[in-house]
This record gives C-alpha cells, sequence and structure tokens, in this order.
C-alpha cells in the first residue's frame, strides 16, 4: 500500500501536506470517525480523497452544494481519478444506469446531494457497494442550532444503518463549540477524533470604527488598494447600486453583485473582479460561495452583519494569500437599532406561528387530520391579503414553518419577476404613448417601484394586476412586448410557488410539538446579534481574540495589528514590525520613495512606519538618497 504522501505527489503534486491534514488523514485511515474543522482554503478535500484513494472500495461524500460537487468531481477525472456525482433532475433510468455503473465500473468516489438519500434506488445501491468512507462536507448544516441548517441533512442518518462498520468523516469551515457537538450528536458519530486548525488569522487586521460619514471613510481606505482587489458588504441590493455608483463617480473603479441580476452579469462581474480590472466589488451576502481571490486587501461592511458566523466569513475573503489586509466594519448608532428591528422584532413567536398555520390550513382547506404529504400551489400576496397579514412577519412564520419541517416551500417561493428599464424616462413616457394597455400597466409599475430605472427590480404581478384591473396573462405579455422592443429587461418567474404540508392537521397542537424548538431558535438569533453588538462595542480585548475565541479557539493570542491593539500601544508588535518591513521593501522594490510617500502608499501608522524605516535603515537594508528618498540597498 502507498503512503499518503505518495498519494498526495502522484495525483496532486504537491509534497508536503498543509497543517493537520496528515493527522486527519491517519485518523481517518485508522477506521475512526473524524471531525475536521479546517479554514476555508486549508485542504478539507484531501483529507478524504486521500484515504478514499488509500483504501480499496468507493468513497460516499455528502454536499449541499451541487455546483461544488461537479467541480471536485471534474477536478478528480482530471487526475484520472473514476468519480461521479449525480446531478439534479435525471430521469429514474438515468439514475438506474448511474448506479449500475457505480456498482460495476470500480468507481472510486459518488458524490451525492442529502435529498438522494431518500430514495429507495440509492439506499440500495449504497446497500451493495463496497463503501471505504463516508465523507460529509458542510457537516455543520446538520445542526439547527447553525447558520446553514437543511432539513435534508438529517438522512444522511441512514448512511449509519446501511453501513454500520464504515467510517465517518465530518468536514466544517465553521461551527461554534454548540453547533460542533450538535453536529457530532445528529451524525451518530462514535467517539470522534476532532481535530480543530486554529482561526487566527495572523495576517488579518479586524479593525472596527464608529463612522459618521461611511463613504468618506471607505474613500480614505481604498485610496489605499494598490494594485489589490477590495469587497464592500452592504446589506440591501438597493444600497449595492448607489455605493457602487457613488463610488464609480469618486473616481474608483467598482462593480457591484447581488441576488438579483442576471446569471451572466455575476459571471462577468466576477471574472473582472477577479483578473483585477475592477479592483472594488460592492456586493450583498450573495457575494461569497466559491469565490477564491487570493489578493483582497480590504473587505469593508458598512453595516451590521447579523451574526459573527457570518462576518467571519466574509471577512475572512480578505488576505487568502498571506500578506498583511484588512477587514473592517464601519457602523454607527442608528445601525445598531437597525439591526434589532431587522432581526430580532421580526422573530415569529409560537403564538403567530399557531395563528398563520391555522390559517394556512384554512386556507387551503385542510380538515383536521388531514392534509399530510398534500402538495398546493400557492401565491404569497394573496394569501397575505385574504387575512391581512404584515407580509414581513408572514414571509419570517412561513419560512420557521418550513425550517421546522412542518411544511415545506418550493424553491420559488419568495423569488420575484424582475424588470429593469434601459430607457431613460422621457422616452419610456414616449413609448407608452402609443398603446393605452401599455401606458396604464407601465406606468403603475414606475410609480409602484422606484429605482427600476437603476437595476432589476422584483415586480409583483398580483399587485400590478390588481391596480390596473388587468389579468396577471395581459400584464406578461405587455412585459415580454417591451422585452422584445428592448425597452425593459425582463426575468418572469411564472411558475407558482408549492407548498407541501409535513404533518397531518392538529392545529396548535401541531406548534406545540416544536415550541421549544422555535423558542430556542429565536434564541440562538437574539444571542447571534448580541454577540455582533459585542463584537463592535467591546474596545477592550484584541477582535482577533474575540472572534475566535466566539468559535472555541480559547487560547489565540493578541494579533498585534487589529484597531484595539493597535489602539493600545505606540510602538508596533513583533508580528506588525514584519508585515510593516516586508511592505515597506515590496513598495522600494517599485520605486523610490520618501517617508511620506511610503506611509501614505501602505496603511500603517506612520509613526510606526517611520519606527521601523529607522530600524531598516539601522541594519542596512534601505538607504537615503539626496531626495530624502529611501532605497533598497543591494
Ligand atoms: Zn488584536
Amino acid at each position: 500500500m502507498k503512503t499518503p504522501l505518495q498519494i498526495l505527489e502522484n495525483y496532486w503534486g504537491f509534497t508536503s501536506f498543509k497543517p493537520m491534514q496528515e493527522a486527519i488523514i491517519a485518523s481517518v485511515l485508522n477506521d475512526k470517525d473524524t471531525v475536521a474543522l479546517l479554514p476555508t482554503g486549508g485542504g478539507k478535500s484531501m483529507c478524504f480523497q486521500i484515504p478514499g484513494l488509500l483504501k480499496e472500495g468507493t468513497c460516499i461524500v455528502v454536499s449541499p452544494l451541487i455546483a461544488l460537487m461537479a467541480d471536485q468531481v471534474n477536478g478528480l477525472k482530471d487526475r484520472g481519478i473514476k468519480a461521479m456525482h449525480i446531478s439534479g433532475g435525471i430521469s429514474f433510468s438515468d439514475l438506474q444506469t448511474s448506479m449500475d455503473n457505480v456498482l460495476y465500473g470500480n468507481y472510486k468516489f459518488l458524490y451525492l446531494s442529502p435529498e438522494r438519500l431518500q430514495q429507495e434506488l440509492v439506499q440500495n445501491t449504497i446497500r451493495q457497494l463496497n463503501v471505504n468512507l463516508i465523507a460529509i462536507d458542510e457537516a455543520h448544516c446538520i445542526s439547527q442550532w447553525g447558520n446553514d441548517f437543511r432539513p435534508a441533512y438529517k438522512n444522511i442518518t441512514v448512511l449509519r444503518e446501511l453501513k454500520p462498520l464504515v467510517p465517518f468523516i465530518a468536514l466544517t469551515a465553521t461551527a461554534t463549540p454548540e453547533v460542533l457537538e450538535d453536529t457530532i450528536k445528529e451524525l451518530n458519530l462514535e467517539l470522534p477524533a476532532v481535530f480543530k486548525n486554529s482561526f487566527a488569522r495572523p495576517n488579518l487586521a479586524y479593525r472596527v470604527r464608529k463612522v459618521d460619514d461611511k463613504l468618506y471613510h471607505i474613500e480614505q481606505l481604498l485610496k489605499n488598494n494598490t494594485g489589490g482587489s477590495a469587497i464592500v458588504y452592504v446589506r440591501s441590493r438597493k444600497s449595492a447600486v448607489e455605493t457602487s455608483n457613488h463610488l464609480n463617480q469618486l473616481g474608483f473603479s467598482s462593480t457591484f453583485y447581488h441576488g438579483g441580476i442576471s446569471k451572466k452579469e455575476k459571471d462577468d462581474r466576477l471574472a473582472q473582479w477577479q483578473t483585477g480590472s475592477i479592483p472594488t466589488m460592492v456586493a450583498t451576502n450573495a457575494f461569497g460561495m466559491g469565490i477564491d481571490h487570493p489578493n483582497v486587501r480590504f473587505v469593508i461592511h458598512i453595516q451590521l452583519p447579523e451574526s459573527l458566523e457570518s462576518y467571519f466569513q466574509e471577512a475572512g475573503r480578505a488576505g487568502r494569500d498571506g500578506n498583511y489586509a484588512q477587514a473592517i466594519l464601519l457602523y454607527n448608532e442608528y445601525d445598531k437599532i437597525l439591526v434589532k428591528k431587522q432581526f430580532i422584532d421580526a422573530l415569529p413567536t409560537p403564538k403567530h406561528l399557531k395563528k398563520i398555520y391555522r390559517k394556512l390550513n384554512n386556507y387551503f382547506q385542510v380538515s383536521y387530520g388531514e392534509g399530510e404529504f398534500e402538495q398546493f400551489s400557492f401565491s404569497f400576496t394573496e394569501f397575505c391579503s385574504t387575512y391581512k397579514l404584515n407580509t414581513l412577519l408572514a414571509y419570517n412564520a412561513l419560512n420557521s414553518l418550513d425550517r421546522l419541517a412542518v411544511i415545506q416551500l418550493s424553491k420559488e417561493f419568495g423569488r420575484k419577476s424582475t424588470v429593469q428599464f434601459l430607457w431613460p424616462s422621457e422616452k419610456v413616457l414616449e413609448y407608452f404613448s402609443g398603446d393605452i394597455t401599455t401606458s396604464v400597466i407601465g406606468k403603475t409599475i414606475l410609480r409602484l417601484y422606484g429605482g427600476i430605472f437603476e437595476m432589476p427590480t422584483g415586480v409583483d404581478l398580483d399587485v400590478i394586476s390588481k391596480k390596473t384591473g388587468q389579468s396577471v396573462s395581459v400584464i406578461i405579455s405587455v412585459l415580454q412586448k417591451m422585452e422584445r422592443d428592448k425597452v425593459i429587461e425582463l426575468l418572469l418567474k411564472v411558475t407558482d410557488a408549492t407548498i407541501t404540508f409535513l404533518k397531518p392537521r392538529e392545529d396548535d397542537k401541531t406548534i406545540n410539538v416544536i415550541a421549544k424548538d422555535i423558542e430556542a431558535l429565536n434564541q440562538k438569533k437574539r444571542k447571534q446579534v448580541a454577540s455582533v453588538l459585542q463584537y463592535v462595542q467591546n474596545s477592550k480585548e484584541c477582535k482577533s481574540v474575540q472572534l475566535v475565541s466566539y468559535f472555541g479557539d480559547v487560547e489565540a493570542e493578541a494579533c498585534g495589528i487589529c484597531s484595539v491593539c493597535a489602539s493600545q500601544k505606540k510602538t508596533a508588535s513583533k508580528s506588525e514590525m514584519k508585515l510593516i518591513s516586508e511592505k515597506i521593501l515590496q513598495l522600494l522594490e517599485e520605486n523610490e520613495m520618501d517617508a511620506r510617500e511610503l506611509s501614505e502608499k501602505s496603511t500603517f501608522a506612520a509613526k510606526k512606519m517611520i519606527h521601523v524605516l529607522r530600524l531598516l535603515l539601522d541594519n542596512g537594508k534601505v538607504k537615503l538618497n539626496t531626495k530624502n528618498q529611501y532605497y533598497i540597498h543591494s
């Protein structure tokens, strides 16, 4: 049998492992259940791919992200390794063929979504298959205390029943101690070996600033961004567009990214940003998954995030190359009120859920004791207007019922058709004047949705129908005509969402069973928001220590470069000095510069910079010319 290192060299061409990979692989090879907490970029996939290759048989990988599965499978195939993933929406006979191939085709890796495990055909195949390892990617998705809870992850336990002797490896990049404990319990892991890499990022300076003029501060920060990329995170689509426009006016080349732009726009903008042709991306949290860009120097948040989990993930996109980078959170007093309003006040209580659940049953005329697995098509707007419900509260309540597996909402739920006008308003009005129906519908849309000239805006066809007295199908045909005439860009979502009842109707009883879970989830949400507020307000403890200890890493040392550490001492810490001198030498490599230029082109305090310059002068690394400029002495 080959060694893990030989496999690593053979297939990947690396000659050494990343921290902890080797120990994790050894644990798996000893047939122990294993948990690996590795930060993104820490080489998670090799922790199961290498043992999977070493052992005889097939490794099953469960992952929530179809795109990521496809990527990994292609990566394995490129290395000449037989791997397969079952994509969504394939026919039963195709699935049967695939399963036969897995059984008799010597595949080393089978990637599955958790939903697939429900299928009997898949279960039967696994029962017959010689499985050598079961790898659960993004394992924290099984914990409903985590941010990314996916009910389908509960299906994974079926693998333990089918293959009681095969070891599990659970992998995640983010888990608080409670989530980790819950994950281990939910997956039925047996006394697992837990491997945790430190979450500290020594080259990333976390900074928190209370400011009134956020744009001015972004401007000051981005001025220092020479040659690298930046992300500015905002909370709404509107604010993404506005902030990006503003930055462009100030002369910073930027673009924006949010869930409402088309797939092509997303791809184009991501590429422009990743190649550096547009250095700054202004984005909502839709920008994240699958971004691998090493040269990000700034991640700036201009609104408070909803949890430290998401903050840590977003901020962590800075400095992947190991060079100095900054994660800056800008906030003001009003943001604190806003975050409570947005995330706490809208939490559904058991009482409220009972009300919504009863209305839902009445709406679809489900009788008492009936309804289990019944499916209905569903218009949210109509439901809300029938019972005069507050839409935000009703929306959250339905999502909670979905999360707690009382009902299941289809993917279309909450999605709207989007419209953006491409012409200036005078020209649009002129266009309307040609046809009365177009005019009525078009003007109604303009009145209802501000900002529709600037960006794709979600529109509600039911509402437009009510306001104009025209049927939805007439509205659609008018919109489609405008699209053909290139007046608007249109993304049409006509399929109604569907709702499936997963439990028989027992009114309050149905909710009482889960009342405890609801309270616990709300409590969790409140705690998360409180932790964010504490993070921004605690100016005594190192920001890095605050963050990593939240994730259970209690032994971390003060980083020396965050806003707290920097304010606590006049002179730079050792690690900071190292970063400063690296930056100075890098800048001088390009050009001779005086102290002021150097300080402008970097982001360190002038005092510390001068201190380091003096040291570099003293030991002859740099020299001064007659114009008082420093240059590298070689
Ligand atoms: Zn610090």
